[in-house]
């Protein structure tokens, strides 16, 4: 349980990062930060646990890490954000279960003066979300957009019109929805020329929805979609939003004895950066959850110290402009894999032939 220190000033602590000592502060500089994410629907949020737990106390902070749990992740997140503000957190990371449905933690945010940064994720609809960091998500759903014409291009060359089918995230996950309209920004001009066919015809992201973001129902939908649309025919490729689901709709087609098509993804999975460098998976996105930790650990060590915070932006959540702190992602596929991992001590080795 935590210790919860309230005092503003005194508190005798040393931040070699902190100028202008406890007069500017705004909180205490050993104070109870609350860390909210979702279910492990994919390894990075394994990855941000870990760091979350272990750079909030290098940084001085007293951190209080929790997960949803799977089967009641919404009730189970509501609940753990509900009870870290009674607990007397300064600020709460929240990585939404469901970004739309947090509308009573965040009034309880805000009336007990707790800061909310929302974590990969944008919680929607509310004014008292305070920041938002994350990757820049329109710019991952363009990058995967972009590797999979490539990827038609080498694996398939001449074999125009592509037959692709398109796949997204879970509908309660706004990021979802940002991941395929930055694909379809390049995709739909592909679609329209006819360089590529939507053979299913199922082209909203509504229509490509997977819920909960589990393989099982991407591979249960890639398996009806084969089925009914892809009797004789080849698939060339597919828009898959994640690694996860990547591995599920590749096994998928290789059950159906197809010719391995195309599939982006995204996370660098350990096992699709192996499937990657294999020939296998087409690409993935490098999101360096490490980096995305340790910035969002600054922001809060600014807003400890009552510096200005870190931000390139603002992302729009329905109602307002959140002032946001938006990273770069990275294309990966076999050609860059070596390089871009080479300095991930984790993911580096996968890549060495
Ligand atoms: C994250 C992705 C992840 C997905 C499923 C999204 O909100 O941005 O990196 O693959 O959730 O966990």
């Amino acid at each position: 349980i935590a210790a919860v220190s309230v005092a503003l000033t005194g508190c005798g602590r040393t931040d070699p990062g902190t100028e202008g000592g406890d007069d500017a502060a705004g909180f205490a500089a050993d104070a109870s930060i609350g860390v909210a994410l979702p279910d492990q629907t994919s390894e990075n949020w394994v990855l941000a646990g870990d760091l979350f737990e272990n750079g909030l106390e290098e940084a001085g902070f007293d951190g209080n890490v929790q997960y949803a749990g799977s089967s009641n992740a919404v009730g189970d997140q509501q609940q753990q954000i509900q009870t870290m503000i009674d607990s007397g957190v300064e600020v709460i990371v929240i990585g939404a279960a469901d970004t739309n449905q947090l509308a009573a933690q965040l009034e309880a945010a805000d009336a007990a003066g707790v800061t909310v940064i929302a974590y990969d994720r944008l919680i929607q609809n509310s004014d008292l979300v305070d920041y938002y960091v994350a990757f820049d998500n329109f710019h991952v759903g363009e990058l995967q957009a972009q590797s999979l014409l490539e990827g038609l291009e080498e694996r398939f060359p001449g074999q125009e019109p592509w037959n692709v089918e398109l796949f997204s995230g879970s509908a309660d996950d706004s990021n979802s929805a940002v991941f395929f309209d930055g694909a379809m920004s390049v995709l739909q001009p592909a679609i329209d020329d006819g360089t590529i066919n939507i053979v299913s015809g199922q082209t909203s992201v509504q229509q490509t929805a997977t819920e909960d973001w589990a393989a099982e129902n991407a591979q249960n939908r890639m398996d009806t979609i084969l089925q009914t649309s892809y009797q004789g025919i080849q698939l060339h490729g597919v828009l898959s939003p994640n690694d996860n689901l990547a591995r599920a709709i590749l096994t998928s087609a290789d059950n159906a004895g197809l010719e391995t098509p195309v599939v982006t993804g995204q996370d660098s999975e350990v096992a699709s950066v192996e499937s990657i460098v294999a020939g296998v998976q087409y690409s993935t996105i490098y999101k360096d959850t490490r980096a995305l930790v340790a910035a969002t650990i600054d922001m809060v060590s600014q807003l400890q110290a009552g510096e200005e915070v870190t931000t390139t932006g603002e992302s729009d959540n329905g109602v307002t402009e959140v002032p946001s702190n938006l990273l770069e992602p990275v294309i990966v596929t076999q050609a860059n894999a070596a390089e871009a991992y080479a300095e991930n001590p984790d993911l580096e080795p996968l890549t060495q032939p």
